[in-house]
């Protein structure tokens, strides 16, 4: 038997249970901390932009000067899904 220890990402709580498998079978997780933004996360994803704070990485890459094509090849996500994070965010500083 092996335990794995499993972490909120977003409060870092150890207060989480297991909660059922997604389509793909992937184990969800979810968080019983009151005070969490996050309800559900994954131990695993399918696609790296999906995982949590991948897009913050994508900000704070474009903010030190990576182009899309770059970030998207070092992160394993698509050039598109790069674009599409850095339109969505607010409060983008103005050129
Ligand atoms: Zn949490």
């Amino acid at each position: 038997m092996v335990y794995i220890k499993v972490l909120c990402p977003d409060c870092g709580s150890e207060d989480v249970v297991l909660y059922g498998k997604n389509t793909s079978g992937k184990q969800r997780v979810l968080c019983q901390n009151p005070e969490c933004s996050r309800k559900t996360f994954q131990l695993e994803y399918t696609y790296n932009a999906y995982k949590p704070g991948i897009k913050q990485q994508i900000v704070d890459m474009a903010m030190n000067g990576s182009g899309t094509r770059d970030t998207g090849r070092v992160l394993g996500v698509s050039k598109d899904t790069v674009t599409a994070v850095l339109k969505k965010r607010k409060n983008s500083p103005s050129r």
